[in-house]
């Protein structure tokens, strides 16, 4: 990689003018951290362009020099993929100011975003055409677009719609040498050829920047029941998982498991959140059932179904919220568990993945082996089931050496990404690669995939200025 000249600086500086340049340390500062402060980063200055044709000259000038740039979106991704090298060589390109609707198209289900568009506006903009965007995640308020796709975000709907990958109409992409590559548009069938719009999904900035996108939408909510659960193990979870996606018609949104530790962190630290039973259980689930018909009965389908599981033993308590504030309090139960953890001092996160059916086993040799080498640290798992997807965390022992508890990351991540492949999984379910886990992709990687994808950056990369050192090199 080559470093930028000053003639190359300044004409950066002029396509974006003075609006679109970032440049005093204070202000630079967020953008050169990543979201869990594992990296930091360097850079000339962040560049905000408003458009897509200053992107494309800003790639065509830096593909030419040789120089890298880094796509910046929200900054919450978890594996430090926009935050920039040390080297002060390469330019960080934040969407930020490209953030309209472009349009939206109620009768076909869709709507054209500009990559910069915050999540939570995209869903509010759905809401006001009275159709749904049902992409979403404990970071939506601050989260772009650009970024979800970038990463194949997942988060709590991905039961019933799906990854992000999956809500993807058409993209606009600006290529690296500066090309504009457009697949925009509503069609929902389309076989003529590759289907390039799927290679930028999840490349995390590798092979080009994301500059719009033509998502689907699907019909509002009109009717949602929302239940927190009380289970012995994750067994209990994955056979209810089962029963209630048969006996709801499909209509089960949401599955989150989390584990007593989990649920006893987020009461003790975040304010307004009260244990729903008066005793402790094990496990819980948090699960909702939404419809798009107002008079749909979903709330005496829950309760019939949960009444037949206590009955029958399978589990142990259950409250169904009445209203909005009830069910937004239990929802906080499950969000808050991040803001919650990092209270607790450091942790090694684990965003595995395994077939739903082979948790319980995970779980079982997962935790058995992490207290065999660490026997006084506290599992914090929790995460989508119903995507076979656990945040297997573990907290430092209470009061220990947060440092020498860190020291042994590699090592025990290790040892719980092995455990997951060796039950069909993947050490990563939803939130990508980045700087963070490009040793784990070379490990864990068929050799023919990775040459396959050195291939594809090599295509569409050659001179490696797209976000140079995440994912993979070609
Ligand atoms: C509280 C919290 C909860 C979360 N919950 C979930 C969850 O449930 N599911 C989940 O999947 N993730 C979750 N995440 C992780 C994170 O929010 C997602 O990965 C999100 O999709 C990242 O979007 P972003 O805009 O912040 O991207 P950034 O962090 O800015 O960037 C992520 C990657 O995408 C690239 N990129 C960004 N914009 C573009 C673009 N326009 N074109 C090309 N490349 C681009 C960057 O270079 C980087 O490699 C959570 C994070 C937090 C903090």
């Amino acid at each position: 990689m080559n470093a930028p000249d000053p003639k190359l600086l300044a004409a950066l500086r002029a396509i974006v003018g003075l609006a679109g340049v970032i440049d005093t340390p204070a202000d630079m500062a967020p953008f050169l951290r990543d979201y869990r402060g594992l990296y930091q980063g360097k850079t000339p200055f962040i560049l905000r362009p408003g458009n897509v044709d200053e992107v494309s000259k800003i790639l065509a000038l830096c593909n030419a020099a040789g120089v890298g740039v880094v796509p910046h979106g929200g900054n919450t991704g978890y594996c430090g993929g926009a935050t920039p090298d040390d080297s002060g060589a390469q330019i960080v390109l934040s969407l930020s100011r490209m953030n309209k609707v472009r349009a939206i198209e109620p009768l076909n289900y869709s709507i054209t975003v500009e990559a910069g568009c915050v999540l939570a506006s995209v869903q509010q903009a759905a809401s006001d055409a009275e159709r749904l965007f049902p992409l979403s995640l404990g970071a939506e308020g601050s989260c772009q677009i650009g970024g979800n796709l970038s990463t194949n975000a997942g988060g709590t709907a991905v039961l019933r719609f799906g990854m992000a990958r999956d809500l993807v109409l058409g993209l606009e992409v600006v290529m690296a040498d500066g090309a504009i590559l457009s697949t925009l548009g509503s069609l929902r069938k389309d076989n003529t050829g590759y289907d390039l719009k799927s290679l930028f999904v999840g490349a995390e900035g590798t092979l080009g920047i994301i500059t719009a996108a033509t998502l689907k939408l699907f019909p509002k909510v009109a009717a949602s029941a929302t239940a927190y659960i009380a289970i012995d193990s994750i067994d209990v979870a994955v056979q209810l998982l089962g029963e209630l996606r048969s006996a709801s018609a499909d209509r089960l949104t949401a599955c989150e498991i989390m584990k007593r530790s989990a649920l006893e962190l987020v009461v003790q630290h975040i304010p307004g959140c009260v244990d729903p039973f008066e005793t402790s259980h094990p496990w819980y689930l948090l699960i909702e059932l939404q419809s798009a018909q107002a008079n749909e009965p979903l709330d005496a389908l829950l309760e019939q179904v949960l009444a037949d599981a206590l009955d029958r033993g399978v589990i142990r308590d259950a409250v169904v919220a009445t209203n909005g504030a009830q069910r937004a309090a239990l929802w906080k139960l499950r969000e808050c568990i991040p803001e919650a953890m990092a209270l607790e001092g450091e942790q090694i996160k684990h965003d595995i993945s395994v077939p739903i059916a082979a948790m319980p086993v995970f779980d079982g040799e997962a935790g058995k082996w992490i207290l065999q080498q660490m026997p006084a640290a506290r599992l914090i798992t929790f995460g989508h089931i119903g995507d076979g997807n656990l945040h297997y965390n573990v907290s430092q022992p209470a009061g220990g050496d947060g440092a020498g508890f860190l020291a042994r990351s590699a090592e025990i991540e290790h040892g719980v990404h092995d455990i997951a492949h060796r039950h069909g999984g993947s050490f990563s379910a939803e939130h990508g690669i980045g700087q963070y886990k490009r040793g784990e992709l070379q490990r864990y990687s068929d050799p023919v995939e990775l040459e396959m994808m050195r291939s594809i950056k090599r295509a569409l990369d050659p001179n490696n200025i797209m976000n140079p050192g995440k994912l993979i090199t070609a």
